[in-house]
């Protein structure tokens, strides 16, 4: 509706995105994405689409593992305070995750597994692909990683995404991993990003939610940066503009 309303005094830019264009393996992470310039105001130098088509075939022979399950990372300090947070305990804790579901949730992640290994034959424990949504009744709808094994779409402000092979909820730090922001220096290092610091995982949960891999985003951006003629103002170092403006989004 928004193209239609402004297609007469804009050049309208749209752009098809996966993960899988940017490395990522497929992650069900489909988007669209739209730049609109006005019309007689900026000269591009390239059509940023075309651009971003050759992004994409430069990473064909460079995709990743597409699996959830790879962004499953937290290790057990992460696991032990963030489990710690949720009991409450004050001391000699022996909580598992399980004992913190509510009785809703239990019964759902029960009919879940029940769903799960009628229609794949296998139980959902032993499935590194299971992955549900406990706070959506599979009853009515089924939001879970289905066979493919990718997260279901992370929404802001959503109930406990239940791995039913590691028996507990995906943590925040991982859902961000699987969105493409390389919270544990071990992955940074691995992609050769700067590592986005954080102190707790109760603020990456506001952060995680509008199902936007950040890879996609930013080769988007970068098209059209490239194809927007430069004038002259400040500039900032790209890593440091990312982590500033990730704490920002964090605060
Ligand atoms: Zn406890």
């Amino acid at each position: 509706m928004i193209t239609d309303t402004i297609q007469e005094t804009h050049r309208i830019y749209k752009f098809e995105v996966e993960t899988d264009d940017v490395g990522y393996g497929k992650q069900c992470r489909r988007a669209r994405k739209y730049h609109a310039m006005i019309d007689d105001r900026v000269a591009m130098l390239a059509d940023p689409v075309a651009l971003y088509e050759k992004i994409k075939t430069n990473f064909e022979t460079a995709s990743a593992g597409s699996e959830a399950g790879m962004s499953m990372i937290a290790g057990q300090v992460e696991l032990d305070i963030a489990l710690k947070r949720k009991c409450q305990c004050e001391s000699d804790c022996v909580c598992t995750w399980a004992g913190q579901l509510t009785e809703g949730q239990r019964t759902r992640l029960q009919a879940y597994k029940n769903i799960w290994k009628k229609k794949f034959g296998m139980k959902a424990e032993a499935d590194k692909r299971a992955f549900f949504h406990l706070n959506d009744n599979p009853k009515y709808r089924c939001v879970w990683s289905g066979q493919k094994g990718c997260f279901p779409t992370i929404r802001r402000g959503m109930g406990p995404v239940w791995s039913a092979y590691h028996k507990r909820p995906v943590m925040a730090s991982e859902l961000l991993t699987s969105m493409g922001w390389h919270v544990s220096p071990g992955s940074a290092a691995a992609v050769g990003v700067p590592f986005v610091p954080f102190n707790t995982d109760m603020h990456l949960h506001r952060l995680v939610g509008n199902a936007m891999h950040l890879a996609n985003v930013t080769a988007v951006m970068a098209a059209i940066l490239a194809c927007t003629p430069k004038t002259p103002g400040p500039t900032l170092d790209t890593a440091d503009a990312l982590v500033a403006a990730f704490n920002a989004f964090a605060h």
